[in-house]
């Protein structure tokens, strides 16, 4: 199968970053290809996530117009289905908790940022790009790079990565110019390349963060007016904890902390955040 598949580029990973970029390049005419490991119609994640807006613009997408200096529109989807993709948020009022538990509430925060329904953004970029002409392989995993030899890793020539059809087994080569590894945090090809550096030796213990997210219902009739419902603390339990209201009264429930010495679960920031936060239920 050596040599079967050619390509300019050749992109692991469908996400935000592999789909913008295929997209980018085949609008451009450079023949590109992207594998990802997960089934069609698996992109992406099962919940909201803030994204910088300047970047989403960037990215070609139109934003909620903003009237009288607020955002436009709905603040919450109503369904799985809702076609309101970027959601604003304004939050008025922020509490902040500091490493030893106290809790300061800032008002007149007036801090905008907007979020995005993770599945159906990975959705929208994959299609773009194949409508741009890039070719997509789903259920096909990236398995390693392909270079003129397996000395350390900058200083070989990397010619294409091989890649296994999860469907049927096959394992072959494909050929490329330019790989590209957008497979996130695993960067999996880079980091089983022969002689690689692993990813433990680039980054230090404490640029890591640990990070746990749930999803809850809340209960609506005691919610509504209350601005808490949707926000974010940092600071608490050395870390960082937030709630996001979305798809009727299913709110997404998050906590993370930094991967230093004495800090806690991640899991533990979220059950006491939620026991503070009496309208969130199970
Ligand atoms: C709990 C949590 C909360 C987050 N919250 C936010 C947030 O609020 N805002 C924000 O901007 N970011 C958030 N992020 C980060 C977010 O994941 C990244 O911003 C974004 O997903 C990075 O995009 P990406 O394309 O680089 O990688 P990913 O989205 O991780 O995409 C990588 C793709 O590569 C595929 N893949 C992996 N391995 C292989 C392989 N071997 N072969 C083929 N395909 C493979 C995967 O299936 C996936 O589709 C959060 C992350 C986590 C874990």
């Amino acid at each position: 199968m050596e040599g079967q598949k050619d390509y300019q580029v050749v992109i692991a990973g469908a996400g935000p970053a592999g789909a913008l970029l295929a997209r980018e390049l085949a609008a451009a005419g450079i023949s590109v290809a992207v594998y990802d490991i997960r089934k069609q119609g698996m992109l992406g994640h099962n919940w909201s996530d803030a994204v910088e807006k300047n970047a989403l613009s960037a990215a070609g997408f139109k934003l909620p117009s903003i009237e009288n200096g607020r955002y436009k529109g709905r603040l919450v989807k109503t369904d799985e289905t809702d076609d309101n993709l970027f959601e604003p948020h304004v939050m008025q009022r922020l509490q902040i908790r500091s490493p030893d538990l106290s809790c300061t509430t800032r008002s007149d925060v007036d801090f905008r940022y907007i979020t995005t329904d993770r599945k159906a953004l990975s959705r929208m970029l994959a299609e773009q790009a194949a409508e741009a002409g890039a070719l997509f392989f789903y259920n096909h995993r990236a398995d390693r790079l392909i270079g003129d030899t397996d000395v350390i890793f900058d200083k070989i020539d990397v010619k294409g990565m091989r890649v296994t059809n999860l469907d049927n087994g096959e394992s072959f080569y494909v050929a490329a110019d330019v790989v590209v590894d957008a497979t996130g945090y695993t960067s999996g090809l880079r980091t089983g390349f022969v002689g690689a550096p692993a990813i433990g030796t680039l980054f230090e213990k404490g640029d890591l963060a640990y990070a746990c997210r749930t999803v809850r219902r809340l209960d609506m009739t005691h919610a509504a007016g209350d601005d808490l419902i949707d926000h974010y603390r940092y600071g608490a339990f050395k870390g960082y904890f937030w709630t996001h209201l979305h798809h009727g009264d299913v709110v997404d429930v998050g906590g993370g902390v930094r991967e230093e010495p004495g800090r806690v679960d991640p899991k533990i920031v979220i059950e006491e955040m939620i026991a503070d936060l009496s309208l969130i239920h199970i």
